[in-house]
């Protein structure tokens, strides 16, 4: 490993000294945080804008990247601004890894070897990881990410047939896992590239100061499978574009299966040349949308399912609490899963499983992070939009039947999705008395247990409104 980690720093000016962060780490977070959490982690490796660090278990990986990730990257970044991500290695991993190239001089071996985890000493597979735990049976599936689901399915069971695919979506929908996915089904039999397209130009770079470019392009167009993961990252000037462009064909045309993911479609992507884009879009463009409740709940049950496999005594988390987090964290299902970790952190910690209002104390700022960004003033635009009423005929006295539901929904979303109290809503539906907004969210709630169509409707509304303001950012 030493050799490896000098060749790869070699790009590198100035290294970041570990015991440095270390100390800063101590004095932020105190020593009881320190010593149970942090103090373990190594410094791996370190890149032009990012660094490797390694834990020893997922559980302590999400336990940091919850509660201290944006922290430490802060005091990295003190000390080198460059560095814009974290990235994590499990130890576990890593075991199985320097076994294996302690072994063998031949990197190939490694790279082919299908037993485990593909890495090699090169670089360019350095980042060539498919994470064994983000499979197709543990892909927990809704109305929002079927078709993505089925596309990968089927791309893993009939290669080359759409090609290429690409999946594209919000953060935190799914897509990597998709894609680790299809890596993890086809590497049997293939020889599967797993890259972001971060990495990708990274090693583009390299390749080129480096006069490897031979190396680098009979590497990329040996792989039957290529999956290239946030491609909207890829902004490299002409020569890397020309570069991918021809890989991309040179692989089509020998019936290499081609993946891609994004955070947008095809037409939207920018600084990607018009040709690549709509090579994109000759093949299978699907999107993955955000999780209604349906689905949210859904993985909430499956993951606790799972956790209680584990920790038969110690995980318990209530139908209530399950159900809260389902209707509260509804920004991706990365926070989602996050959420839930937290509180399976708190139950293991305390050695009690918490309440409903300590859950809301754990998740405070992911509970924050949806609230704060909605206003009583989005609220009733959209409500008004989605009953083709307008907001003047929203904040009227009148009572006619076709604007006093809209009304009352617009106020029980507002009492449900921000914080403020009764007479402030009051206030800001044209100084109307608390009492009607307990009357109305009251009514709703009611109404909600036997009316169908209307719990979709606000479930859709409720989409609405937090999906607005993610655009908005
Ligand atoms: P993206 O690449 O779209 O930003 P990821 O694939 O990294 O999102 O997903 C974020 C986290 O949520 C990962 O831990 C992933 O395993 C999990 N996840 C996403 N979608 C699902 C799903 N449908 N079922 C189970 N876990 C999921
Ligand atoms: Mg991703």
């Amino acid at each position: 490993m030493k050799n490896n980690l000098q060749n790869s720093n070699s790009l590198v000016d100035k290294k970041i000294d570990w015991q440095i962060i270390q100390t800063a780490m101590k004095t932020k977070f105190g020593n009881e945080i320190f010593e149970s959490w942090l103090k373990k982690i190594e410094l791996i490796d370190e890149f032009k804008n990012y660094i490797l660090i390694s834990v020893s278990t997922r559980f302590i990986r999400d336990w940091i990247t919850s509660r201290y990730l944006d922290q430490i990257l802060g005091i990295v970044r003190e000390h080198k601004k460059d560095i814009i991500r974290i990235e994590f290695l499990i130890e576990d991993i890593n075991k199985v890894i320097s076994k294996k190239t302690d072994k063998t001089e031949d990197n190939k071996k490694i790279l082919f070897d299908n037993e485990n985890v593909s890495f090699i000493k090169d670089s360019f597979l350095q980042y060539n990881r498919i994470d064994p735990n983000k499979n197709f049976s543990n892909f927990v599936i809704g109305d929002s990410n079927k078709l993505g689901f089925e596309a990968s399915k089927k791309v893993s069971e009939d290669i080359a047939h759409y090609n290429p695919l690409y999946l594209y979506g919000g953060v935190g929908m799914g897509k990597t896992h998709l894609l680790n996915a299809i890596g993890l089904s086809l590497k049997e039999k293939n020889r599967v590239m797993f890259i972001s397209a971060e990495r990708f130009m990274y090693q583009f770079v390299k390749s080129l100061k480096t006069n490897e470019m031979v190396k680098f392009k009979e590497y990329f167009r040996n792989t039957d499978i290529l999956l290239i993961d946030d491609i909207q990252f890829m902004n490299g000037k002409e020569a890397m574009q020309e570069e991918f462009f021809h890989t991309f064909n040179a692989l089509l045309d020998k019936g290499s299966q081609i993946v891609v993911s994004a955070d947008r479609p095809p037409n939207k992507l920018t600084r990607i040349q018009e040709r690549i884009k709509s090579r994109f879009s000759g093949g299978l463009v699907v999107d993955i949308q955000n999780p209604d409740y349906d689905l949210r709940y859904k993985i909430i049950k499956t993951k606790t399912e799972e956790l209680k496999l584990f920790h038969p005594t110690q995980i318990n988390i209530s139908e209530e609490i399950q159900k809260f987090i389902s209707s509260e964290v509804r920004t991706s299902i990365r926070e989602l899963v996050g959420a839930l970790n937290r509180i399976v952190s708190f139950s293991r910690i305390y050695n009690k499983v918490p309440t409903l209002s300590e859950v809301k104390v754990i998740l405070k700022d992911l509970l924050n992070l949806s609230e704060n960004k909605v206003t009583i003033d989005t609220i009733q635009t959209v409500v008004c939009k989605f009953f083709k009423i307008s907001k003047n005929e929203m904040l009227s006295p009148r009572r006619s039947r076709y604007l006093v539901r809209p009304r009352q929904t617009a106020i029980y979303l507002a009492k449900l999705l921000t914080s403020k109290s009764l007479p402030e809503i009051g206030r800001a539906f044209s100084n109307r008395d608390h009492t009607t907004v307990i009357h109305s969210v009251k009514t709703i709630e009611k109404l909600k247990k036997e009316d169908n169509e209307l719990n979709v409707n606000i479930d859709s509304l409720k989409n609405k409104i937090l999906y607005k303001q993610e655009n908005e950012i």
